[in-house]
């Protein structure tokens, strides 16, 4: 099994429910390994998390802390309407967005809506990947998210939290495992990420990367294990390469 060197969905204090500061952050990546680590603070719609105005600010922020490259991302909610809860002068500012659904701030549209919606945001060219479409509270048509992935090279992540919290991400799992069948069918690429609200859960993927496995899933549709992956995939609409 190949070693995953960047943590690229991962939230500090900033996001108003989590605790540490990037600092913090970069000294945990650096003591588990990982030489990238993407921050991705919560937009507009999840209660008490930062005004946008921190994107625009972003580059006081040395790009190497502790000897861990440092990436600027955020999670952007997709709302009902098909739009993104950031606007783009911020996007503008990331290396890259996370789309996801987040149910604090969107409501059931049925699998066909909810796909539709996140495909209408996926044509931004910032977005590389989708976090946790994994929930059968809002339910996805696979199929279609897939091709549409394939069309926007945009990836679909493996969530280890969501494995840890199946009572909250209902049919997490089974969702999975068709996610990582039709990715390989589609040659669809995935991120595997912690999503860590904590420092010490930074780099946790034993999960996902046990059922990444079990699948026997084709490796080179992971992106964040190599670095020339994260620069075309990842910083595909970025200034900015690694
Ligand atoms: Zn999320
Ligand atoms: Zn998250």
């Amino acid at each position: 099994m190949i070693d995953l060197i960047a943590d690229l969905h991962t939230h500090t204090l900033v996001s108003g429910h989590a605790y540490n500061t990037i600092r913090e952050m970069a000294f945990s990546a650096q003591e588990k390994g990982l030489k990238i680590l993407g921050i991705s603070e919560h937009a507009p719609g999840i209660p008490g998390t930062v005004h946008p105005i921190y994107y625009a600010n972003l580059y006081v922020v040395p790009r190497e802390i502790y000897g861990v490259k440092l990436l600027h991302s955020c999670e952007i909610n997709v709302l009902n309407d098909g739009t993104l809860s950031l606007e783009d002068k911020y996007i503008n500012h990331l290396d890259y967005a996370i789309i996801g659904i987040h149910g604090l701030c969107y409501t059931d549209a049925g699998a066909d809506g909810n796909t539709k919606n996140l495909i209408a945001c996926m044509q931004n060219p910032k977005v590389a990947f989708i976090s946790h479409p994994d929930d059968d509270n809002t339910p996805l048509n696979y199929k279609m998210l897939i091709e549409a992935a394939k069309k926007y090279d945009v990836a679909l992540e493996i969530n280890n939290s969501s494995f840890i919290k199946q009572h909250k991400r209902l049919n997490c799992v089974e969702n999975y495992k068709t996610i990582l069948g039709l990715c390989m069918e589609y040659n669809v690429n995935v991120v595997v990420s912690s999503d860590a609200h904590e420092a010490s859960h930074l780099a946790e993927w034993n999960y996902a990367m046990e059922l990444i496995k079990d699948m026997n899933f084709n490796e080179e549709l992971i992106l964040n294990n190599d670095i020339d992956k994260i620069n075309k995939h990842i910083l595909k609409a970025s200034s900015y390469k690694l």
